[in-house]
């Protein structure tokens, strides 16, 4: 079995791992970062399907999320608007279609009030939430044990209202049932994107993609690394001693066939994964029991490209809403410069699972007849359809992001982020601003970067 020696090991390259890495190296720390995968950027991937180029995973960029626009500035990567010209469309409870332009779906009068109302009482809530320390909200415990769902019951009976706000969190963004999370879970995900509102407004929160696709970002850090990030790694067990005052005990990891001795290790995949690993010693109890009541959402990111972006001569900017279809929102997804156009639909969660007891023939077919209730017949018929299933990815294991379970986020999340001896955590599902998005990867790429810097002086 290779050994090789560092000041660093990094568990993952994506984009966390791959930020802290460019991050100590600068300040003149020598780092390995191990990948279990045969290529860098996890959760971030371009890939050409039958002559699509498709972003399988993260894509969007938004207003707010400086991290990741001055890492975009650093590597010269370029961005481009997501195309919105024209009107939306919103499918109501009856399977009624209406265009519409704006951020409120066009539902009854009656129902828009009650959304504009519950929309401007979350926004007030979340003014109150700090991303990073949710816990710390005086009502934070209360919050934490009624799912959202449930708050949404208490503030009114209007079922599409309800429906509809639930979405944004639900379906849209942590990709669970909204009676799967809490309400400061809820709150969590809107801080973390500056406002509820914010999460409303798609051309807020999907505002610009990459040319060329986003993956460049974790594929031009990794560059810089050179030979120090080695693929097809992945890492079995790290043996690990606790700190004690005159530093740090230090880390061995073991991968199939080699062993990298290091001050310090980093962390940075999905919290989910912790337990692919055996550590000698056991993590504390603390971090056993917290690790557990994390999991990941579900959703199908599906891409349909065909051989022109026909609802664009309808009038429609491909933006599509209802929280009554199969897929629950669907973009134009049109790639730049491409006379192609592609739409991007979302199955989130129960829909997912339930897609997947069908075979993969039927699964498409009632995905494009759900993309056709928004668009029209031509839907049904593109040249090239794929479907990214994180659930089947062994090192991802479902998407976007993981999430506490009830009551689990003021009970743990303090601790989320706490190291453990010699070895830290870093990765976008532990972030606050940004949290499950590429920008918190990156913020919490740097803040652990500083912080072994620091703890290496010591
Ligand atoms: P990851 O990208 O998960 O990287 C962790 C790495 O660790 C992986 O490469 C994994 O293989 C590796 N690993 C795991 N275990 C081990 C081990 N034991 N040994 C070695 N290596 C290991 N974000 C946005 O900002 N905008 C979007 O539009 C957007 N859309 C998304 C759409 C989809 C379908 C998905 C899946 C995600 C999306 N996201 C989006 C979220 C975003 O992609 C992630 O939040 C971000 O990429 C996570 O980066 P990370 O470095 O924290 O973790």
């Amino acid at each position: 079995m290779a050994e090789i020696t560092r000041d660093v090991l990094i568990v993952g390259a994506g984009a966390a791992g791959l930020t802290a890495a460019n991050d100590l190296r600068k300040a003149g720390l020598s780092v390995a970062v191990l990948e279990a995968r045969d290529r860098v950027g996890g959760r971030l991937w371009t890939d050409v399907i039958e002559g699509a180029m498709l972003e399988i995973g993260g894509q969007w960029v938004s207003p707010d999320q400086d991290a990741l626009k001055e890492t975009l500035e650093e590597l010269g990567l370029s961005t481009y608007s997501r195309y919105r010209e024209g009107e939306s469309v919103y499918i109501g409870p009856s399977g009624e279609l209406t265009r519409f332009t704006g951020d409120i779906f066009p539902v009854a009068p009656a129902t828009e009030k009650i959304m504009v109302e519950l929309i401007e009482k979350l926004d007030a809530m979340v003014a109150e939430i700090d991303p990073d320390r949710p816990w710390a909200h005086p009502n934070a415990e209360a919050l934490d044990e009624v799912s959202f769902e449930q708050w949404l019951a208490v503030q009114t009976d209007d079922q599409e209202a309800r429906d509809n706000i639930a979405l944004f969190i639900a379906g849209a963004m942590l990709t669970k049932p909204a009676h799967a999370f809490s309400t400061l879970q809820a709150l969590l995900m809107a801080a973390s994107a500056g406002s509820f509102s914010n999460l409303v407004d798609a051309d807020f929160i999907l505002d610009e993609r990459v040319i060329g696709g986003l993956q460049q970002v974790p594929l031009l850090l990794a560059e810089r690394l050179g030979d120090d990030v080695l693929l097809n790694q992945p890492v079995r067990s790290l043996e690990w001693g606790p700190s004690t005052g005159s530093g740090t005990g230090g880390v061995t990891a073991t991968t199939d066939d080699l062993t990298v001795r290091a001050r310090f290790a980093i962390l940075a995949h999905a919290p989910v994964l912790y337990n692919r690993i055996s550590f000698v010693p056991p993590m504390p109890r603390r971090q056993q029991q917290l690790h557990q009541h994390l999991s990941m959402g579900f959703v199908i990111k599906v891409h349909a490209v065909y051989d022109r972006p026909f609802w664009r001569e309808q009038g429609l900017s491909g933006t599509a809403f209802s929280p009554y279809e199969l897929a629950h929102e669907a973009y134009d997804n049109t790639n730049h410069d491409d006379e192609r156009g592609t739409l991007v639909g979302f199955v989130s969660d129960k829909h997912a699972d339930g897609v997947f007891e069908l075979s993969a023939e039927e699964r498409k077919e009632r995905i494009l007849e759900s993309l056709s209730h928004y668009y029209g017949p031509e839907a049904k018929s593109p040249v090239v359809y794929y479907e990214s299933d994180w659930g089947s990815e062994e090192w991802t294991r479902g998407a976007y992001a993981a999430s506490f379970d009830l009551g689990g986020l003021h009970r743990y999340g303090n601790d989320l982020r706490t190291p453990v001896g010699p070895i830290h955590f870093a990765c976008s599902d532990l972030a606050g601003a940004g949290y499950q998005h590429v920008d918190g990867a990156i913020r919490m790429g740097h803040l652990v970067a500083s912080d072994i810097v620091e703890a290496s002086r010591t």
